[in-house]
């Protein structure tokens, strides 16, 4: 009785790793058949091992046993294999061959033989053969990350030295420049799909199964102020999250990441687009973090000297990918949230002191989200979102809302979004901007208000004018701008956005 117990024990835990690997594999956009037929050889294999029956271990190795091992080894190369890999692997096959020499080389001597047997000089000789190719493999992959990096540095010194490159004008003014450091993957339903059921577990795990994606923008901001210096609001994603990815993220975070998640050009890159505008990555001295999603802060590790401000319960609970901070961590600074109520926000930070920037809590999205309101000249501000909301559209949050964490931080995000909404209402002077809008109005509208950093008033109002041509007064999008989710033509890659 208690044999059979163990039995199943090992069956279960075998089972809770294979649906572990499935979920990974999923993540990884292994289509659901493949899936569903590898899963069902996985089970019956290691069920067979434990109870051969009439089967018989040598039949249950050879259709099960091999062929599970097989579609595992396959599939582990064809989604999850990087270079970094080889060198572990080869590692691994020399001392699974070192292995099998010695203890046969044992046998024979208590057999009494006094030479060891040919099986266990091959097997040693391949265990030292292996050991040295694993050397040369970690040299390749350091080698091939080397000139991946060289390469990466040359096409931004490229970029950098292109026509078109601007000066910086200090002439007293607040001037704010969007950045766009280039676009990530989702998938539609996790960015338009909250009220359809993309929210809380059922997300994630149609996140899963529903792999309609679409390439999104990821917009960070850079304020140059009169008084207090270059600043940012988010940092975009860096060089090396687009194009080294897995060499970035390492085993664990590769795994639950998609290779292709963020795309950058060397036009996009943080340094690129500083030095175009006629500014140095190293005179920024201060950076509002909205939130420590990645897509926000891999641009951190190129600003050796600013202090980076955010929400400590986002430090203290929401950090996934820790490596991004590794160059900042120790000129991060926490706000009190002491200054009083701001509007509608029942708390908020008067950052400098002047009511210049003043943060605003928005948890929901993450424990500690920040919102960030700039004073901009003649009166009017701008209201930097982060990812409360995504795009303009998603104001009218009971017709378009984003993926939710559910329970009560799916309460929190609509509540931001509320006060978020009342902020507008009351103050027509101030215009949202968003983190990743994939609309006209950061394409053409923000794009244009912002080209010399100084929008004025007249500016400011186109962008308003244009907020209010998209949604009613009762945040309710007028006809023509809701979204609907466009395949690809080709059958393959992100599908597209279209607003009617
Ligand atoms: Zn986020």
């Amino acid at each position: 009785m208690p044999k059979i117990l163990g039995k199943i024990g090992l069956l279960v835990l075998a089972l809770v790793a294979g649906a572990a690997w499935l979920v990974i594999l999923r993540l990884k956009s292994v289509p659901v058949p493949l899936l569903v037929v590898y899963g069902l050889l996985l089970a019956a294999s290691a069920a067979g091992t434990l109870w051969p029956g009439v089967l018989g271990r040598r039949r249950v190795l050879t259709f099960l046993g091999v062929p599970a091992g097989v579609a595992t080894f396959g599939l582990y190369l064809a989604v999850v294999y990087h270079v970094t890999d080889l060198p572990v692997l080869l590692a691994l096959a020399a001392v699974a061959c070192l292995a099998s020499a010695v203890p046969r080389g044992r046998r024979r001597a208590d057999g009494g033989a006094t030479r060891p047997s040919r099986r266990v000089f091959l097997a040693g000789g391949a265990g030292l053969a292996l050991g040295a190719l694993s050397a040369l493999a970690a040299g390749h992959a350091d080698r091939r990350r080397r000139d991946l990096l060289t390469r990466g540095e040359a096409q931004r010194q490229a970029a950098i030295r292109a026509p078109g490159a601007r000066r910086r004008i200090a002439d007293g003014k607040v001037r704010v420049f969007p950045i766009h450091t280039g676009d990530t993957i989702v998938t539609y339903g996790q960015f338009y799909g909250g009220l359809d059921g993309w929210e809380g577990l059922n997300g994630y795990l149609r996140t899963l199964l529903d792999k309609a994606q679409i390439a999104v923008p990821v917009h960070a901001y850079l304020i140059d102020h009169p008084r207090h210096g270059l600043m940012l609001v988010d940092t975009g994603v860096n060089w090396e999250q687009a194009h080294d990815h897995d060499g970035y993220y390492g085993i664990t975070s590769r795994l639950l990441t998609e290779r292709d998640e963020y795309r950058l050009t060397p036009a996009q890159d943080l340094r690129v687009r500083l030095a175009r505008l006629g500014y140095d990555a190293g005179d920024v001295t201060t950076v509002f973090l909205t939130h420590v999603h990645d897509d926000h802060a891999g641009g951190l590790r190129h600003l050796p000297r600013a202090e980076v401000v955010l929400d400590r319960r986002d430090w203290d609970q929401g950090v996934l990918y820790p490596h991004s901070f590794d160059l900042v961590k120790e000129r991060l600074s926490f706000p009190a949230f002491d200054s009083g109520a701001f509007g509608a926000f029942p708390a908020a930070q008067d950052h400098f002191g002047d009511g210049s920037v003043v943060l605003l809590p928005a948890p929901g999205h993450s424990p500690g989200h920040m919102c960030v309101l700039l004073r901009l000249d003649g009166g009017g501000s701008a209201l930097f979102l982060g990812d409360t909301l995504y795009t303009l559209p998603h104001l009218a949050t009971d017709q378009v809302r984003q993926m939710t964490i559910g329970g009560a931080d799916t309460v929190h995000q609509i509540e931001a979004a509320r006060r978020v909404q009342r902020l507008l209402a009351a103050d027509p002077g101030l215009v949202p901007l968003f983190a990743h809008d994939n609309t006209r109005y950061q394409s053409d509208l923000v794009t244009a208000a912002f080209t010399d950093g100084s929008p004025g008033e007249a500016g400011l109002r186109e962008l308003r004018r244009h907020m209010e041509a998209v949604l009613t007064p009762g945040w309710r999008l007028r006809p023509g701008h809701t979204p609907h989710f466009v395949p690809p033509a080709s059958g393959t890659g992100p599908g597209r956005v279209e607003f009617r």
